[in-house]
């Protein structure tokens, strides 16, 4: 016998049809004696039609209503799923987060799961049920809907299997696997066997949406593998997990990400003093603003005036725009610039680590394509630039071709 939690993405359920196929898949693959759990997403592109809805109404929207709009769409594809696998003949219950006792903390639209009570589910799952659970969604301790951040429910299928301690815990998507670039926007990319916790984090935060970071996150805290494959066809998929077991660790270079929601912003002619810093990002910390490249760029050596540089992403700039506004009460300076036509580019790779020679080749592929860098930021296993949004395209498929040629 096995435990499986298997977790279907929004284009896998996104007509009736496609909702059947899926049930009639799981039932095919599982075994008399295997305890299945099925994560589910919103059918489709319904939580972007909700988003437009809640903005047909207002773009004053507080995060506590957007989540109690959001985490709708997921109810309506677990009950379908149900209902497919009743009519297949096979006794399931539908679930939501709340049900399936996730509890998360107060950032709504973005919140970090904080526990799950999971006796419900392996009740059901006891009395032979397949037990459905909505992504995506769990419950603050004051009993509020919360929602995890879009692509969140990815992060719902490994927390399910974290806490279930199950055998197996697969996503099922639009690709079939991890490729070395999003393959919509590079057709040269490769499909990896396999790739570590870490690299895949990399690149999940550096934009690789095929999986949530947080999802990766967990599966590394608790080490539980992740199988990624297509809904579609019966192709392998990729594994992820702690550590390579093939031929596959002398890549140095394992993918090449674009992110485009971001924003830049520059907070101009500010006196160059101690605490400058501080105050810009303690504001934005307190409000919960995630800051990711930074720059503090000297204007003239003798004229103690500074520019400080930094990305958001596009969704947090209103608010950004407003605290830093305030701001001019407490701190001088002479100007601030929001441009959202920027976009980040990425190598992420383990091996990096010790290799001079990524950045170097990273650069010459931007130089070559004629394509300027606004901002450059390192970790020990990335490199990012930001670009002009026009060209991410082409800069994506410029770096991948130097690291991937055929
Ligand atoms: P789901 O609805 O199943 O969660 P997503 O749209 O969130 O699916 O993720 C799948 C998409 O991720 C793919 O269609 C692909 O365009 C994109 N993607 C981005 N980067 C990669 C990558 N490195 N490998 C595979 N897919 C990627
Ligand atoms: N439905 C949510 C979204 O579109 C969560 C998910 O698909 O993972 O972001
Ligand atoms: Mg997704």
């Amino acid at each position: 016998m096995a435990l499986i939690v298997k977790k279907f993405g929004g284009s896998s359920v996104a007509t009736p049809e496609k909702i059947i196929a899926v049930a009639r898949r799981v039932l095919k693959e599982k075994n008399s004696d295997d305890q299945i759990v099925v994560v589910v997403s919103a059918m489709g592109d319904t939580t972007d039609d909700l988003i437009s809805l809640a903005k047909a109404i207002t773009d004053q929207t507080t995060g506590r209503e957007m989540d109690m709009l959001l985490a709708t769409g997921e109810q309506v594809s677990i009950a379908l799923l149900a209902m497919a696998f009743a009519k297949l003949g096979h006794e399931a219950v539908s679930m939501t987060g709340f049900q399936a006792g996730f509890t998360t903390n107060e950032m709504f639209n973005k919140a970090k799961i904080t526990g799950i009570a999971a006796d419900r589910v392996r009740q059901e799952l006891n009395a032979g049920k397949i037990v459905v659970v909505a992504g995506f969604q769990g419950l603050t301790k004051n009993g509020d809907i919360t929602t995890l951040g879009r692509g969140g429910s990815d992060t719902t299928a490994v927390a399910v299997a974290a806490g279930l301690k199950a055998d197996h815990c697969e996503i099922y998507t639009d690709v079939d696997g991890i490729y070395s670039s999003d393959p919509r926007v590079v057709p040269t990319a490769r499909r990896m066997k396999e790739i570590t916790y870490n690299e895949m984090l990399e690149m999940a935060r550096l934009g690789a949406g095929v999986m949530h970071p947080r999802s990766v996150e967990l599966g590394m805290h608790y080490d539980m593998p992740i199988h990624v494959r297509s809904t579609f066809t019966q192709e392998p998929g990729t594994f992820i997990r702690e550590e390579y077991t093939m031929e596959e660790k002398e890549f140095v270079i394992r993918g090449v990400t674009h992110d485009t929601n971001v924003a830049k912003i520059a907070v101009l002619g500010v006196a160059d003093q101690p605490g400058i810093a501080y105050k810009i990002f303690s504001t934005l910390a307190e409000a919960n603003v995630d800051v990711d490249m930074i720059v503090q760029s000297v204007r003239a050596m003798d004229k103690h005036i500074i520019d400080m540089v930094f990305t958001i992403a596009q969704g947090d700039a209103p608010q950004a725009k407003k605290l830093l506004e305030r701001l001019k009460t407490e701190m001088e300076f002479s100007g601030l610039m929001i441009d959202e036509n920027v976009a980040k580019v990425s190598v992420v790779g383990a091996g990096m680590l010790g290799n001079p020679g990524i950045a170097a080749t990273t650069f010459g592929a931007l130089a070559d394509a004629g394509i300027n860098i606004e901002v450059i930021s390192t970790s020990e296993i990335s490199i990012s630039c930001l670009i002009e949004l026009d060209r991410v395209k082409e800069a994506v498929n410029a770096i991948h071709a130097r690291f991937f040629p055929d």
